[in-house]
């Protein structure tokens, strides 16, 4: 297999794996564990070609945070500790089609202070 595809692999593997949405950085030192050589530059490059191809999303409303997983769903971002979380419940958003046109993907972000931070 060419280093390329493994990288590629490697990282869409970790996004996929887990729920915390990271950050590129977060990615790469990640990545690194598996893959000693690769460079944050590559990282970084993967990313933004996953994210062009539909692969993964970013969450536009905080710089630099992936996720890997497509199935539609919302996110309830903390400002407090900046967790994110996913909300898969209430997709009534998410329908396939509306009356403008065929809905291929859809982005919905609640902002405020979970329950750890509101102790
Ligand atoms: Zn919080
Ligand atoms: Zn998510």
């Amino acid at each position: 297999m060419k280093r390329n595809t493994v990288q590629k692999k490697t990282i869409r593997k970790y996004l996929q794996s887990v729920k915390t949405h990271p950050t590129a950085k977060q990615v790469y030192l990640e990545v690194r564990k598996t893959l000693p050589n690769i460079s944050q530059g590559t990282v970084y490059r993967i990313l933004k070609n996953f994210k062009a191809k539909g692969d993964i999303h970013e969450i536009n409303s905080v710089t630099n945070r992936y996720d890997g997983d497509l199935k539609p769903h919302s996110h309830f971002i903390c400002d407090k500790c900046n967790k994110i979380f996913d909300i898969f419940e209430n997709n009534k958003i998410n329908k396939h089609q509306c009356k403008f046109g065929k809905i291929t993907s859809s982005q919905v972000y609640y902002h405020g202070v979970c329950n750890k931070c509101n102790k």
